[in-house]
């Protein structure tokens, strides 16, 4: 199946065939036709898949249709309100509105906090079709009546899971107030928490529904991996193995902002360039970073979970989990990054006793155990216990205290047992004997 059959205007067609597409993902296939029968719809999907242009180009085809109804006089209003987490992924959307909209005469903007705010209002009064906007600073425009949602034909809420997390809900909420009450919803999230069911229930009129995250979620052309080693001897591993593999182009999670400061500064040291992005950094640090990353000038990236979400690097071959998430899903989001489009990836995980229970659980959430490899010269010493893992600021503990580990829950022995390891050389193998996974589960 191409993308001549969905009825898109040869416009669109134009920018889609020079963007290098020939066949539409299993999300564009879906929600495509959805989106241009003008109904709503809730889609499951992350980053990586394909869900921008799955929503923008049947977006744009509606707003360049004559047949759908426009202003008659006056500076056209504002027909497209996308909505989405963070900054990095609201100039990523519009970017493609942009590529795929370039035959077509819509505009587009973005709208986005930690910058000046004047060139916006400057902006907006002249003409947006579609504007593109995290929640924050759309507010801060309407307090100054600056800004006009009363025309809204299409409302676009992308990451809507990620936008729960980072507390947007009360934001949205007012937004949905300013906005007609006849109008098409789109929905588009990686997983379908309560939260999220509660919200689209209250905002979607008998929607499609779309769900490609499963799929995505373990996809097979991304190789999982962890790495056994003690919580001090992170740092010194994920140079080694930079160095080793010759890692060019590494996208490195970490938990905290913090921590990201701490690692990037620890590889520059280590001869690796490295830069750390994340909420506190500024705008300009942060796309820099991005930039550099993306030509790569930049080795390694480093990022929470926020910072990163929505970052599109096509084909990018290598994802680091310094420490695995405290939300399983977000090692879903993570890897999303990798593996793209059908180029294979890696997903390398370095786990230490703190985060056994973290890994149970991200092996629940992909139904499958992830394989794992002791480092020649980075083996966990068995005697380092457990401890909570506490976030910068959240302050959040690892698992409640008393609850088993993962190791128990297994029934194995008690104790702090690394998962089991696929010991290659070194001399590992003597001073490892604590190291089989108890649970018995088969590879
Ligand atoms: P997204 O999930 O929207 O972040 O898109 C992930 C990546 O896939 C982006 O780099 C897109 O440019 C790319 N992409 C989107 N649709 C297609 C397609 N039909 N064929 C190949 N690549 C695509």
């Amino acid at each position: 199946m191409s993308f001549s059959t969905f009825g898109l205007s040869d416009e669109i067609l134009r920018a889609v065939i020079e963007r290098g597409y020939t066949d539409p993902t299993p999300i564009q296939l879906q929600a495509i036709p959805a989106v241009l029968a003008g109904g709503d719809l809730m889609a499951g999907a992350q980053t990586g898949t394909g869900k921008t242009a799955a929503f923008t180009l049947p977006i744009l085809h509606r707003l360049s249709d004559r047949s759908v109804k426009g202003p008659s006089s006056g500076r056209p209003p504002i027909r497209a309100l996308v909505l989405v987490p963070t900054r990095e992924l609201a100039a990523q959307v519009e970017e493609s509105i942009r590529i795929y909209g370039k035959y077509l005469k819509l505009s587009s903007m973005i709208m986005i906090g930690g910058v000046n705010i004047n060139p916006q209002i400057t902006r907006l009064k002249s003409r947006v079709d579609i504007l593109v906007a995290t929640p924050g600073r759309l507010l801060d425009h309407v307090q100054q009546k600056t800004l006009d949602l009363s025309h809204v034909e299409i409302l676009v809420l992308d990451e809507a899971d990620r936008m729960l997390d980072m507390g947007f809900i009360r934001d949205i909420k007012k937004i949905l107030m300013l906005l007609p009450a006849q109008r098409q919803n789109l929905l588009f999230s990686a997983t379908f928490s309560d939260g999220i069911r509660a919200l689209a229930a209250g905002l979607l009129n008998q929607p499609a529904m779309i769900d490609v995250a499963a799929r995505n979620a373990t996809a097979a052309n991304v190789t999982h991996i962890v790495h056994p080693v003690d919580r001090e001897r992170k740092r010194d591993l994920l140079a080694h193995l930079i160095k080793q593999h010759r890692w060019s182009q590494v996208l490195v999670f970490t938990r905290t902002k913090h921590g990201a400061n701490k690692l990037a500064e620890h590889l520059v040291a280590s001869g690796i360039p490295s830069l750390a992005i994340h909420g506190n950094k500024s705008q300009s640090a942060r796309t820099r970073a991005l930039a550099e990353f993306k030509t790569g000038s930049l080795q390694v990236l480093v990022a929470t979970d926020i910072a990163a979400r929505g970052i599109d690097i096509s084909e990018l071959p290598h994802v680091v989990n310094f420490e695995l998430p405290n939300v399983a899903e977000d090692y879903v989001h993570r890897i999303g990054r990798t593996g793209r489009a059908g180029a294979e990836g890696d997903a390398v995980s370095l786990v230490c006793v703190d985060e056994l229970k973290l890994l149970t659980d991200i092996e629940r959430l992909i139904k499958r155990d992830l394989a794992s490899e002791i480092i020649a010269g980075f083996e966990p010493d068995p005697r380092i216990k457990a401890e909570p893992i506490v976030n910068g600021g959240g302050g959040q503990r690892r698992s409640p205290p008393g609850l088993p580990g993962r190791s128990q829950r297994r029934g194995g022995q008690p104790g702090n047992k690394l998962p089991s390891a696929r010991l290659s050389t070194g001399p590992a193998a003597g001073r490892m004997p604590a190291l089989q996974r108890s649970g018995g589960r088969g590879r």
